[in-house]
């Protein structure tokens, strides 16, 4: 049985940081500053194990690492399976590729019509407006181009980013992304956004952030100005374990929703991190508790060296049918696959539906019994009736 959701067992607090001031705590620029991002900067606080020790020496070629103090302090020093720690310290299975893993696993450079676009879906793009983020998680789908460990120079240019999006009437939404975009100064944010708002066919801007989670520090009075000004801004989160919902990640959320933000919110499924039903349950729990909405469970994508995180499909379909029906629905997310090469994604669902016929859709609810929903033929469906029939009726 996971721990009891109740707020008192949230983390909170400086942790191994307590004698810092807590206005260099709380300011995400000292955060940044004070990232780990070393392996001397680890075994400062704690003992790696052998295979972290590989990991961190092996990450500078393939996705830098980098760990904020404050999300550091999450991670149980004691415990080499901790699940905070395995989403952010590297380890010797990321050297290792296996067949079928590949640099671009979704396909997104062969959608690509001018840097920083990709453009998959008719009606929308992402945006790709960074190549940086607060912390690096060893899963990362991107980890061709983040950080810029693997050489891949990205150098976002905005103009011609923002120049396609208009020519391009068709788009009706655009989601931010990158690297983190909110990494980015008030001041670009403010631009982008407005520039934005400026194209009348952009009915809906968005963006994909799991800074509230790494560097909760950013979400600050200012930035939630910005968001308002150029609102309505939905935002998805990343947050995969219960252990990462803290009182600072929730005010944060709550800071956002006020500023008019609705956030939704992605994990990923991953092995020995969140590939059990009580924990995910905790997760989507607390989730909802932090006014945020649990959106997708994603399978992780087949990037390289990833396939000691990656957890079996097969256990993200049990959980979903674990909770379907014994949670509340708005709490459960949708498992997809993102089709490895570019198929956009796919809805894993628990099969419900027995048999379709002619005469029903034969279903099973969530705890296995039998029910039937009759259909029926257009030609049982009665006419409308005119106005003198009506009267002949109610005479
Ligand atoms: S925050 Fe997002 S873009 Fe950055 S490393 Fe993690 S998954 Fe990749």
């Amino acid at each position: 049985m996971y721990p009891n959701d109740s707020l008192e067992n949230w983390h909170q607090g400086q942790g191994l940081w307590a004698d810092v001031p807590a206005e260099d705590w709380n300011s995400w620029k000292w955060q940044l500053k004070n990232r780990l991002t070393k392996l001397e900067h680890l075994e400062k606080y704690m003992k790696l194990t052998a295979d972290e020790r590989a990991g961190c020496l092996f990450a500078k070629d393939k996705l830098a690492l980098a760990i904020t103090p404050y999300f550091f302090n999450l991670i149980d020093r004691n415990d080499p399976n901790c699940p905070v720690r395995r989403q952010v310290i590297p380890r010797a299975g990321e050297m290792h590729t296996a067949p079928e893993e590949m640099l671009d696993p979704v396909g997104e450079e062969n959608t690509k019509p001018v840097d920083g676009i990709v453009h998959r879906y008719p009606d929308r793009v992402l945006f790709l407006v960074t190549d940086r983020c607060a912390s690096y998680c060893r899963y990362c789908t991107r980890s061709r181009l983040v950080s810029n460990a693997q050489d891949y120079n990205f150098h976002p240019e905005f103009e011609s980013g923002l120049e396609y999006i208009r020519s391009h009437p068709e788009i009706r939404d655009v989601l931010l992304s990158g690297g983190d975009p909110l990494l980015l100064s008030d001041r670009k944010l403010d631009h982008l956004l407005g520039e934005l708002r400026k194209i009348p066919h952009v009915e809906f801007i968005r963006i994909g952030s799991r800074i509230p989670v790494f560097l909760p520090q950013r979400i600050t009075p200012e930035l939630c100005e910005i968001f308002k000004k150029h609102g309505p801004i939905w935002m998805s989160i990343h947050v995969n374990h219960p252990n990462e919902c803290t009182h600072t990640l929730r005010n944060a959320c709550e800071q956002l929703t006020y500023a008019g933000v609705p956030i939704g919110n992605q994990s990923v499924l991953l092995r020995n991190v969140n590939d059990d039903a009580e924990v995910m349950k905790s997760l989507i729990h607390r989730l909802l508790m932090m006014r945020v909405r649990p959106y997708y469970l994603y399978q992780c994508d087949l990037i390289t060296g990833s396939a000691h995180l990656r957890a079996d499909p097969r256990k993200g379909i049990e959980i979903i049918r674990s909770l379907r029906g014994h949670t509340t629905g708005y709490s459960i997310p949708q498992f997809v696959i993102d089709a490895p090469g570019g198929g956009g994604k796919i809805p894993i669902n628990p099969d419900y539906i027995k048999e379709v016929t002619d005469e029903a859709i034969v279903m099973r609810n969530f705890s296995g019994d039998e029910y039937r929903y009759p259909l029926t033929s257009d030609a049982n469906i009665p006419n409308d009736v005119n106005a003198p029939e009506l009267e002949t009726i109610l005479m």
